[in-house]
């Protein structure tokens, strides 16, 4: 970890806030599969699975908004309460180029 005392760009934010959030969504599906395939009684590794996928989630969402900002005028990126799948070239508040 070379770059820990730099700021994180919005570019790297976005990239780790999609990681956590579609990494933690792939996770509850995989425990939603893993539910369904058993009928009886309900697998510890589904229940696992299903924290983690809710941890990662809800991690990327806490990130994006506390990361997915103008570095200029510090306006939020979020798309009216949604992750954005791309970042705009230009801030919509403030209008500079975000890099
Ligand atoms: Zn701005």
């Amino acid at each position: 970890m070379d770059n820990a005392n730099e700021p994180m760009s919005c570019h790297q934010a976005l990239k780790i806030v999609h990681g956590l959030f579609y990494g933690g969504l792939g996770l509850l599906l995989l425990a939603w599969a893993v539910l369904s395939l058993s009928k009886k009684t309900v697998p510890v590794p589904a229940v696992v699975l299903c924290i983690l996928g809710i941890v990662g989630v809800v991690s990327g969402i806490v990130l994006a908004y506390a990361r997915l900002r103008c570095p200029h005028c510090g306006a939020s990126l979020m798309l009216g309460g949604r992750i954005p799948s791309s970042l705009p070239n230009f801030c919509p508040d403030c209008g500079k180029p975000l890099e």
